[in-house]
């Protein structure tokens, strides 16, 4: 990846996509919500039924942070360990990336990007640079329910952020800079807000409620379209 200052995405005055399926489109839901709030299960369960392509903004810095040879590795390690944002030019340019090697691989344009943005700035600079987000789909959960989850997910997910002390951190960060993302998209009607202390299946339920009244339906399977 180029330098940090001023990655592709960054050069250019409008959105590298325009909302939609065809050639130069691409479908982006936002998938936000407190750490431990049941994003990335949620998401399979939606990547399994729906055909979107499931993009973990955590997930691709964690990979850069490990891929031999990147420059970011050691910044990205700090802010994760510290539950700080990492500068939004890394992670955009890794989910423009991500983005246009699945359309190039297997012409899947739909995305589910779990995780981001989780913060003003970089909302604003993704819409601009890399294609306006369809909806956020918000996961509001308690935040005791979300530690329980996110303690119990430490004893095996060997993340280093899955301790008490990241978590108190990137609960703090989610209040002061990442809610005001989900505030500002539901002051604009552009926000579904699920439930989310229930089990993951009733959750489930109400995320498709959710997108049927949006007009996003499920892809029929091979066996049930004969
Ligand atoms: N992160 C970031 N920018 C993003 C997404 C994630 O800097 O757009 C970093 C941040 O340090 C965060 C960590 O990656 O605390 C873990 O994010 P992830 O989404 O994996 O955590 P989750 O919310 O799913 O528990
Ligand atoms: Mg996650």
């Amino acid at each position: 990846m180029p330098a940090i200052e001023k990655p592709p995405a960054f050069q250019r005055d409008k959105p590298l996509f325009s909302s939609g399926t065809g050639d130069g489109q691409a479908i982006v839901i936002f998938v936000l919500g407190g750490p431990g709030a049941g994003k990335g299960t949620q998401c399979a369960n939606l990547v399994r039924d729906y055909g979107f392509k499931h993009l973990s903004a955590g997930d691709l810095l964690r990979e850069e942070q490990d891929r031999p040879g990147s420059q970011y590795g050691d910044m990205i390690k700090t802010y994760i360990k510290d539950g700080q944002i990492v500068p939004m030019e890394v992670t955009i340019q890794l989910l423009e990336n991500a983005m246009t090697s699945t359309i190039k691989e297997n012409g899947n344009r739909k995305f589910l990007i779990d995780g981001f943005p989780r913060k003003m700035d970089q909302a604003l600079a993704f819409e601009e640079k890399v294609v306006p987000s369809k909806f956020t789909l918000f996961f509001d959960c308690p935040e005791e329910t979300m530690r329980e989850r996110l303690l119990n997910r430490g004893k095996t997910s060997g993340r280093a952020d899955d301790n008490e002390e990241s978590i108190k951190k990137r609960f703090r960060v989610f209040v002061e800079q990442s809610k005001p993302v989900v505030d500002h998209f539901a002051s604009k009607g552009r926000v579904l807000a699920v439930d989310a202390k229930a089990s993951p299946s009733e959750v489930y339920k109400a995320v498709q409620t959710g997108f049927s009244e949006r007009g996003i339906d499920p892809e029929k399977k091979a066996e049930e379209s004969v």
